[in-house]
């Protein structure tokens, strides 16, 4: 097994992939970035979008054009084949263990052993991605937690399982420091690890002790802003930004995992306003707003 990491696949071209493999390209490292085939005649169309919509990004491209030539698109029907050829394979599909686990099925057989694999997911233990995995598998995979936006947040929540081979963690932890500019945390495998574990129970709390006290969006997030330590976006605006429908997958993912007499069950209330527009197509900045309408 090389120690470099010279070439890196992204699975999942949504808010997260895109915006890290857009960093991993900034920092002039090939990028190979993959997400469902698409059903018009150009079957890697999500990806080629979202390449488009990192350079295009407002107030500030998320990446450069000449960073965008070191992108290669495609989709996981007609292109899986090519993570053989990448040291580093990042998840970041969809907050839903089964998805998970059926990608990485197909990943096991078409990587290269040695290769790091890794997760972006937010809340889903380690433990239970691997299940079923083979031992080479298992001792190459970690949880690498990115935070939203990857370009401007320097944190990254680290998981290694019992049977991660540290030479492969030290791998990715030194390309995610060096090349990437990240600051390491390292967490333990719990439901949430550290951020989601507050950070969900937060953002619930504030939910809806703001429907509560009936306070608008907007008083909410001046108060919730600033003064609370979320001065860009306020907690509506950080929804906004995270997605609406990734607020129900968490739940439900921290939901299934917790153990039964956890006492944050009790704060996992649906949040129903938030069920209510994602009904109505209102799934925050990546679509046509959330809280905050765009146009
Ligand atoms: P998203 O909905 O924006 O994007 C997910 C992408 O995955 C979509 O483009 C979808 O088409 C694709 N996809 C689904 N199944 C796939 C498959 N089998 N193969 C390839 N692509 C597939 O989601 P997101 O917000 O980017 O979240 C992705 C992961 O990152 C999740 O695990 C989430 O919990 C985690 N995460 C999200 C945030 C955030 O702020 N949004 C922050 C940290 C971590």
């Amino acid at each position: 097994m090389g120690d470099r990491i010279g070439r890196v696949c992204v699975i999942g071209a949504g808010v997260m992939g895109a915006g890290i493999a857009a960093q991993v390209a900034n920092a002039g490292v090939p990028v190979l970035l993959l997400d469902v085939a698409g059903e018009g005649p150009d079957r890697s169309a999500i990806a080629r979008e979202a390449v488009a919509r990192m350079v295009k990004a407002e107030p500030a491209p998320f990446m450069s054009k000449q960073a965008a030539g070191l992108v290669e698109i495609g989709n996981i029907e007609d292109d899986l084949t090519k993570v053989a050829l990448c040291d580093w394979i990042v998840e970041a599909v969809v907050e839903r263990l089964d998805v998970k686990q059926s990608l990485y099925a197909r990943l096991e057989t078409v990587r290269r052993p040695g290769s790091a694999i890794s997760s972006n997911t937010s809340t889903i233990p380690l433990a239970k991605l691997v299940e079923g995995r083979s031992e080479a598998f298992v001792a190459d995979f970690l949880i690498t937690h990115f935070f939203n936006p990857p370009r401007y947040m320097r944190l990254l929540e680290v998981v290694s399982g019992p049977k991660t081979r540290p030479e492969v963690a030290a791998k990715v932890e030194a390309f995610a420091d060096r090349a990437m500019g990240k600051r390491i945390v390292h967490a333990k495998d719990r439901p949430g690890f550290i951020a989601n574990r507050i950070g969900t129970y937060w953002i619930q709390v504030a939910v809806n002790a703001a429907m509560d006290l009936g306070l608008t969006v907007e008083e909410a997030d001046a108060i919730g802003g600033r003064p609370m330590g979320v001065p860009k976006t306020g907690i509506f605006g950080l929804i906004d930004l995270v997605g609406l429908d990734l607020m129900p997958l968490l739940q439900k993912s921290l939901g299934s995992s917790l153990a039964p007499d956890d006492p944050f069950h009790a704060s996992l209330r649906t949040l129903q306003l938030v069920e209510k527009m994602i009904a109505e197509g209102h799934i925050g900045r990546k679509g046509k707003g959330g809280f905050y309408r765009i146009n």
